[in-house]
């Protein structure tokens, strides 16, 4: 087995920032208020107020030490993501940052609509119609276009990191948590393994070279998800999971594409195929007819139910955990990859992935475990 994550060297992260990194106390100008926003595997997220302004900020809160590994080169390459994509509206804006002796705080514009998890999730009156998934799809793709253009993959688009700025009524996106953001703008040797495991495309699992094309695989995981409230690949356990992703084996059934138009089945198509290179890139997805809609398909239907309009007021998702997350070991996870802008040309550093692993606590619902 190859050294565990931590000791690995993480190529394609950018370090160089601009942000003024304040040692002052955070408390002195922020004041917390209310309760968390959410947390995950290392990070917590609370809400606070800039005294100075009385303005609302998320602050995410990261210890720079984690299983014993100083990481803060990987907080910083997370700065410096925010940094480069502080132009698009759909990524989370970057308000300042501090340090103390064993954190460092990103103080982020608040995104007061919660994780479109919760939607994804949500009982059918409460979850997205395909007309709303159309317009966030397109946020989203318009948020990674920005991205891939600038050659920054994300590696970890799922629904938690997929924020709202109001719930309620349904306002745009904001892309957050650039924590296993990388550059490919050099031919590059990756040796740590990205991602959540329902989210995770199979080059992943191939040992094969990321690309953008990585990200794409996990819109077409996203948006599935966000249509039917199911997840595609989700099995009793992640060896299943896995088997699931390799094999494509998904669900397209008129059954949970009830009431969901056929162009947007054909969206999803578009997305996950197993050839990196065959994959719809965002700039393609964007010119899909299923978002360029002419006539609109079911425009006011919702995704899990040809029935119901009714949008009824909800609040935020109480269901956050009381700590963060836990993940699974990852040793045998990790393999030794090989980047190329876009593209994928290089060799994979190991053979395969191997299914001989302890399963996932099973959870019929979708998880929010991230395999690094
Ligand atoms: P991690 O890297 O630990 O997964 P994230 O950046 O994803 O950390 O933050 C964890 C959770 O905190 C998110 O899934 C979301 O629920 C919440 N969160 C993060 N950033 C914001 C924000 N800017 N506004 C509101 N909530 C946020
Ligand atoms: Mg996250």
């Amino acid at each position: 087995m190859p050294n565990s994550a931590a000791a690995m060297s993480k190529t394609g992260m950018v370090t160089k920032i601009h942000t003024r990194i304040r040692a002052d106390p955070f408390s002195a100008h922020y004041e917390l208020v209310g309760k968390e926003l959410g947390r995950g595997k290392f990070a917590v997220v609370k809400k606070c107020i800039e005294k100075a302004t009385g303005k609302q900020y998320a602050a995410k809160f990261q210890r720079k030490r984690r299983k014993g590994a100083d990481c803060r080169m990987d907080i910083l390459n997370e700065i410096a993501v925010l940094e480069l994509a502080k132009a698009n509206p759909y990524v989370v804006a970057l308000h300042e940052v501090y340090e103390t002796s064993t954190e460092i705080i990103l103080v982020l514009e608040c995104a007061a609509g919660g994780e479109i998890f919760d939607q994804c999730v949500a009982d059918n009156d409460e979850a997205f119609t395909e007309k709303d998934v159309m317009r966030l799809a397109r946020q989203i793709l318009s948020g990674v276009a920005f991205l891939h253009r600038n050659n920054v993959v994300h590696l970890d688009l799922k629904p938690q990191n997929i924020l709202l700025t109001s719930a309620r009524p349904l306002g745009d996106i904001r892309i957050v948590d650039f924590g296993l953001s990388r550059r490919m703008d050099s031919i590059t040797e990756v040796r740590e393994i990205l991602g959540t495991p329902e989210y995770v495309a199979p080059e992943i699992l191939n040992y094969e070279p990321i690309s953008t094309a990585t990200d794409m695989w996990s819109i077409g995981v996203l948006t599935y998800v966000m249509l039917t409230g199911e997840s595609p690949f989700l099995g009793d356990d992640k060896q299943v999971t896995f088997l699931n992703i390799s094999q494509v084996n998904v669900d397209y059934s008129p059954d949970t594409f009830d009431g969901i138009s056929s162009l947007a089945v054909d969206f999803i198509k578009s997305l996950l195929v197993k050839n990196p290179r065959k994959r719809a890139t965002a700039e393609e997805c964007l010119s899909h007819p299923w978002l360029n809609p002419h006539p609109h398909p079911h425009p006011h239907r919702h995704a899990r139910s040809a029935s119901s309009l009714d949008e009824p007021e909800t609040s935020q998702s109480e269901s956050e955990p009381d700590s963060p997350v836990p993940s699974p070991d990852l040793d045998d996870l990790i393999g030794s990859y090989l980047t190329c802008p876009g593209q994928g040309e290089l060799k994979a550093g190991r053979d395969a992935f191997s299914f001989g692993e302890p399963p996932f606590p099973a959870r019929p619902e979708i998880q929010q475990e991230v395999i690094c």
